[in-house]
């Protein structure tokens, strides 16, 4: 077998660790003589790996008991509407900071079913830059305050939580959930797709605190209220069984590399080491204000763009995939998440070394 290092954006590399306990236990998990997805998600063993998952991440997370813990489906993308939908009522208006492609996302959506407000855009900078806070036209009547800490495409992360006064926080975490230590009680609701930093595709994480739980909008269908998830243990309808359970592993997994403080230490190495190859080559370079660079999706550039064709197929040949920047900024990016070791960024440091000096 061969492992290649995997810089993709998401879906993203999974630790092997996990990998392989998955493929010992499908043909016969828990001496089922089954896999478990084919059990029923209301069975005595699934509730007992679903509850388990969400002890962990509580314990991972630090997430206090007010809050609720959702595993539910349609991606973050999804929670882009539901969240206008549930938490804020028409003819209120709820407050957007624009810092890149997925903010803009989430603000578009809202727009369409309320009065979504931008409070500042980093569009002025290409989104390299985050508006500074003295700027920002927030309304202290809004529903609540929504952004993206972490832009998974232009590599722009917020490494403090904003003030914004009483007005509960909405965060889509998709790409930095679980990469280092965050005070979930600051936040009214944090929210993740899995298939960056949790497990496969399929999955979304929602912590909501229960009293904004008890706020959403009842002129809802079920399956679009997060009252309705949440009291309904997030099994309204079938769950996405084995996205929930591999999450769990990974869960697993994490606590045992220290928990996030220890994971956090190591992203924080990983991104330095990174950045400082790139901040020390002519050839390479990096667009992001240094204040606001992501610990885990880095966008870099080369000096000769023509060459972007050959570092790629030389980087693949050398087992270093998927970094090909985003087609909307072009370049390459170099998604380092929890799963990625600090080999294999060693690894990519050494081979744009090796590329500069053979290429420049
Ligand atoms: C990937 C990503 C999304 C989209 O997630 P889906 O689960 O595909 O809807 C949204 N926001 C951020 C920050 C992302 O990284």
């Amino acid at each position: 077998m061969s492992r290649v290092f995997n810089f993709s954006a998401g879906p993203a590399v999974l630790p092997l660790e996990v990998l392989e306990q998955a493929r010992a236990e499908i043909p016969d998990w828990q001496g089922s003589g089954m896999s478990v997805m084919e059990v029923s998600h209301r069975s005595k063993a699934f509730i007992a790996v679903a509850e388990e998952a969400e002890a962990d991440l509580r314990e991972l997370m630090g997430i206090p008991d007010d809050y609720a813990v959702m595993f539910l489906q349609g991606g973050a993308t999804m929670q882009f509407a539901l969240l206008p939908m549930n938490l804020s009522q028409p003819g209120e208006t709820v407050d957007y900071l624009v810092t890149g492609s997925w903010s803009k996302k989430a603000c578009k959506e809202a727009q369409v079913v309320r009065n979504a407000r931008v409070v500042a855009d980093g569009a002025e900078s290409s989104y390299t830059d985050v508006p500074a806070r003295d700027n920002w036209q927030l309304d202290p009547d809004a529903a609540y305050f929504h952004y993206t800490p972490n832009e998974t495409i232009g590599g722009v992360e917020i490494h403090d939580v904003p003030d914004v006064g009483d007005v509960p926080i909405l965060a889509d975490m998709s790409s930095t959930i679980l990469s280092r230590p965050v005070d979930v009680s600051r936040f009214g609701v944090i929210y993740a797709g899995a298939q960056k930093n949790i497990g496969p595709a399929g999955l979304t994480v929602v912590i909501m605190r229960r009293d904004l739980v008890e706020r959403t909008a009842d002129d809802l269908p079920s399956i679009m209220r997060y009252k309705s998830h949440a009291d309904g243990g997030s099994m309204l309808n079938t769950p996405p069984t084995f996205s929930w359970y591999l999450a769990g592993l990974v869960f697993k997994w994490l606590k045992a590399q220290g928990g996030i403080a220890g994971i956090g230490e190591r992203n924080r190495r990983k991104a330095e080491s990174l950045y400082a190859a790139i901040d020390a080559s002519d050839f390479f370079a990096n667009p992001v204000a240094r204040d606001y660079r992501s610990w885990v999706n880095v966008p870099f550039t080369l000096a000769k763009p023509d060459l972007d064709g050959a570092f790629l197929a030389q980087a693949e040949a050398a087992g270093l995939m998927n970094l090909k920047g985003h087609r909307s900024v072009g370049g390459m990016r170099a998604s380092i998440y929890n799963a990625m070791s600090e080999e294999g960024v060693r690894a990519l440091i050494d081979f744009m070394a090796e590329f500069e000096r053979t290429h420049a």
